[in-house]
């Protein structure tokens, strides 16, 4: 028989297609939803032999499950790593895969510009786990290389952070980890694997919240990391994942296992004990979402971009920080590592500050006024009288963030409706504004009289 060349279809075609041959007892074309707990053994030995990690079957679905595993092996495929595990949410991916790498007394080197969840996150874990976090300027190669410490065992950024759309120069970042003995991890929820592979730029970890444009449709929350499967985890420096495992009488998991070694560790003991798995129900939605997540980032992104550069054309807006913008900084940057666009999610500035940021809100119908980001639906938040309402204008500033800043993740609606309704939002802030400004001038001309 004549071998057929292995093809590589296209990300499109992998979208709907990667993980999953049709269920063979039924022919089910769509992805089965196993809702079940458990599976039954076929015998006492192959049961010994799962559990030993000596053969590779279903046991339980906090470790693993059918409908749960095509939807690993899509993203992996997708992202070009060696292997998946999905987590409950985006935050428990991030949790899991520090915890499988890292032991007290560690440090890590992370950019500065992350979700606000994480940067929450590894600072109560940093707390609770008693490792050690310097954050930096992501945008400062020095910073990352001078931050290295001899305890240094991952470096951490965002494809693209967050609220002032830095995008990370991953293949330099991930040289500077790889020199040092260190992977680099990266958390590449805004890009998508289909803007975005930070494994083809050299980082190990690569992790998602599912919940974003992954799902696509704000329905559910769930995560999910994918590892490369060539980082050096016998390098010495990493005897938590390299030496053999109490848990598994004395398995070494990167002996043993090779390119899945942290992968495996990363699912049979750090899932198994944290908990934290996806539910099958969600990994069939995930699974819908991805099969249309090319399209819909298409779309998302020539949204964003007619936008963006609406935006950044109406008087009384400053700071539009689109990095698909031809003015962005990252323009450079976006050309190399997103060259199908910068995803849809950015901040803006009304010059006037938490009043006017206030009135915006109020005055826009179209666009949801919410905490996620990533869905079919336009959102918009305006982070100093929500998210970061406990900061002064000082805490504020430093967080990268104005009085006055308005995020929004655009959505697929029409573009002129979205505009239409950003417009009339604008005309609202300027006549309040306008008539504030009036007022007071008047009650300055009084008290000079
Ligand atoms: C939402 C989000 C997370 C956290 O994901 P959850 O699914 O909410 O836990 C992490 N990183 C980024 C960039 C996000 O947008």
């Amino acid at each position: 028989m004549r071998e057929r060349p292995a093809k590589d279809f296209g990300f499109d075609t992998r979208a709907i297609h990667a993980g999953q041959r049709p269920e063979p007892y039924t022919g089910a074309r769509a992805v089965p939803i196993f809702q079940t707990t458990s599976y039954v053994f076929e015998d006492p030995d192959s049961a010994a032999a799962y559990f030993n990690l000596q053969e590779y079957g279903n046991t339980y679905s906090r470790i693993m499950n059918p409908t749960t595993a095509v939807f690993e092996e899509r993203v992996a495929n997708l992202e070009r790593a060696a292997g998946g595990v999905a987590f409950a949410s985006g935050l428990a991916a991030q949790a899991a895969c520090f915890f499988t790498m890292l032991t007290p007394g560690d440090h890590v080197v992370s950019s500065a510009a992350l979700y606000g969840g994480s940067i929450t996150q590894l600072k109560h874990l940093q707390r609770k786990l008693g490792f050690a976090i310097t954050f930096v300027d992501p945008d400062d190669l020095d910073q990352w290389r001078s931050a290295l410490r001899p305890d240094t065992k991952v470096l951490f950024g965002e494809t693209i952070g967050n609220p002032g759309g830095n995008v990370l120069d991953i293949e330099a970042v991930a040289r500077i980890a790889h020199e040092h003995g260190a992977p680099l991890m990266i958390d590449s929820t805004f890009a998508t694997p289909y803007l975005c592979r930070p494994i083809e730029w050299g980082a190990d970890i690569v992790t998602h919240s599912a919940t974003k444009f992954i799902g696509g449709h704000g329905t559910s929350i769930g995560g999910v990391a994918v590892e490369a499967g060539t980082f050096d985890w016998s390098n010495g420096r990493f005897p938590v994942v390299a030496d053999p495992s109490a848990a598994y009488h004395g398995l070494a998991f990167h002996e043993t296992f090779g390119v899945y070694g942290y992968l495996m560790k990363l699912r049979a003991e750090s899932l198994r004990d944290l908990g934290a798995c996806m539910s099958p129900f969600n990994a069939f939605l995930f699974l819908l979402g991805l099969e249309t997540l090319p399209l819909r980032m298409r779309r998302h992104v020539e949204n964003a971009t007619a936008i963006a550069s609406w935006l950044e054309r109406q008087p009384g807006v400053t700071n539009v920080r689109y990095p698909g913008l031809p003015s962005s900084a990252y323009a450079p940057l976006v050309r190399k590592y997103l060259p199908l666009g910068a995803g849809a999610i950015f901040s803006f500035d009304l010059p006037s500050g938490r009043e006017a940021g206030r009135r915006f809100i109020e005055s826009v119908t179209l666009w949801s006024h919410l905490a996620n980001v990533g869905d079919a639906k336009s959102l918009i938040i305006h982070p100093a009288t929500t998210t970061h309402r406990q900061l002064s204008d000082d805490e504020l500033a430093a967080a990268g963030i104005g009085a006055g800043t308005i995020r929004l993740s655009v959505g697929l609606e029409t573009a002129d409706d979205l505009i239409d309704d950003l417009a009339t939002a604008l005309k609202e802030v300027r006549a309040t504004s306008g008539a504030a400004a009036r007022s007071e001038s008047g009650s300055r001309v009084k008290t000079n009289g």
